[in-house]
């Protein structure tokens, strides 16, 4: 498998730390209110690279995280802890707020078919471990206290600015607009570990520093590697984590244990959709935007969710995807016709042949999970069998609704059916084109298969 990894800025073969298994950490919701149909794009994402592992033969540990505390408004330590500004709007206290959009979130993912994580931890019960990772920091004078924070101090971190490829130049402390308690920060790009002296935050924990609550990138550094160890395999999220959330992630996590943390840094790109404000661009779908859409607003407006996941799937994770609802049609569409698939007929019964067309698929699939690539491998060869095998990685659920569903035809057409099958035992020819006018007539795809007559119903 080849992967594009952020790090590096090329594909790069998969090796895995330990050979057949494949530990991968994927940055988690923040459940302060429901998830978009743009958070999910990279659930879908996440999910794709999880069963294209898999259908390598790779056994996966795949840890998302739950957000539930610490995530201020914007990434900088600025503005008010998300959770608790949501709370507030919803007449919640934080931890009922928190399970809601939990909950809802799991939903989401399950009518999405995004195969549920191998362990799903929330913030809220690892502090100790965020507490233990600051502790490191400070001991190997990487962070200093300051009255409301506990800070990471970038300048002692020579590579910093790896990841995202910062130019650190001319980046000076004091710039205007800055909150006043950030004052005190020695570097522009220091971050809080620790935040202490905010009487007024609902959720805190003792810790050596005072009565507070941990910094957002702190939790994910702790929680990757309580379940995966200090450096694994894989680390994924959203491409508006790399100059922020990752790169401090990588600062805390390679400064407290001299190790790398993640090999592979892979990213997913936005969702966007048109501007709400008479704006003909489109825009990045964000929680804060008036141009929000959730999985059940498409449900509530008749599509398959799964529809949603076929257009995900439409364009590669790398290139950013503009929503539309002719978009989704299309994909929904397109969805019926491949539902509509049927094990008779197959184009691939020859094992040779077969073999051929699974390696191309393969090969689609194992190029930075080119999934557009591979759907066209998929519906030019239009074989149920290499459907049913490639749907591994898709998700697509191909399997369980591309049932043959002859049983179910409606009585009338069921017999005329049997009539015809048993005019054609007879040799009664003009019997058997009669029926077959008066099936199509009745909106059915007519075929003749050694089993007999072969009906689908037309679509559209
Ligand atoms: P949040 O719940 O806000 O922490 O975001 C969860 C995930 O969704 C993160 O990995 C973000 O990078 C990602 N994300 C946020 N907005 C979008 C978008 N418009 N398109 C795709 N991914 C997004
Ligand atoms: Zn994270």
């Amino acid at each position: 498998m080849w992967l594009y990894n952020t790090k590096s800025r090329t594909k790069e073969r998969f090796e895995p730390l330990v050979p057949g298994c494949a530990g991968l950490y994927c940055c988690g919701p923040t459940v302060y209110n429901f998830a978009h149909i743009g958070n999910l794009r990279t659930y879908v994402f996440e999910d794709t690279l999880r069963r294209t592992l898999k259908l390598n033969g790779y056994k996966v540990n795949h840890v998302m995280n739950i957000t539930d505390v610490g995530h201020l408004e914007s990434d900088a330590d600025d503005g008010e802890d998300k959770m608790e500004k949501g709370a507030r709007r919803e007449g919640l206290d934080v931890w009922q707020l928190a399970r809601k959009y939990e909950e809802a979130w799991l939903v989401d993912m399950r009518r999405l078919n995004i195969e549920r994580p191998e362990v799903i931890c929330r913030a809220t019960e690892h502090v100790d471990d965020m507490v233990a990772l600051v502790r490191r920091l400070e001991e190997q004078g990487l962070a200093y206290a300051a009255t409301d924070a506990v800070y990471f101090d970038t300048s002692k971190f020579p590579r910093y600015a790896d990841l995202a490829r910062l130019d650190l130049r001319g980046l000076q402390m004091g710039g205007g607009g800055r909150a006043q308690e950030q004052e005190e920060k020695r570097n522009h790009n220091d971050f809080a570990l620790w935040f202490t002296n905010k009487p007024r935050h609902i959720m805190q924990w003792d810790a050596p520093w005072g009565r507070g609550y941990p910094g957002w990138h702190v939790e994910c550094s702790a929680m990757s590697m309580r379940y995966l160890g200090e450096t694994i395999d894989i680390h994924c999220g959203g491409v508006d984590h790399i100059p922020v959330h990752h790169t401090n992630e990588i600062a805390q996590s390679e400064g407290a244990t001299g190790k790398p943390f993640a090999h592979y840094w892979l990213h997913g790109a936005f969702l966007i959709i048109k501007g709400d404000q008479g704006d003909d661009g489109f825009v990045k779908m964000a929680k804060s935007g008036d141009n929000f859409l959730t999985v059940s607003v498409l449900a509530d407006r008749g599509y398959d969710p799964l529809a949603y996941r076929y257009l995900c799937l439409q364009a590669h994770y790398r290139s950013e995807l503009k929503f539309s609802w002719e978009t989704l049609d299309a994909a929904q569409q397109g969805l019926r016709r491949l539902y509509a698939l049927r094990p008779t007929n197959d184009p691939l019964t020859d094992d040779a042949r077969y073999a051929d067309a699974r390696a191309e698929a393969l090969e689609a699939i194992n190029d930075d999970l080119n999934a557009p690539m591979l759907l066209g491998v998929l519906n030019r060869y239009a074989s149920y069998r290499l459907w049913t095998e490639f749907d591994q990685a898709l998700g697509l659920d191909f399997a369980k609704r591309a049932v043959d569903r002859d049983d179910e035809l409606p009585a009338d057409v069921a017999s005329l059916v049997a009539e015809r099958n048993a005019a054609r035992k007879a040799k009664e020819w003009a019997r058997s084109d009669d029926l077959r006018a008066r099936l199509i007539d009745l909106g059915y795809d007519v075929g003749d298969s050694p089993q007999g007559t072969t009906v689908k119903k037309r679509l559209g």
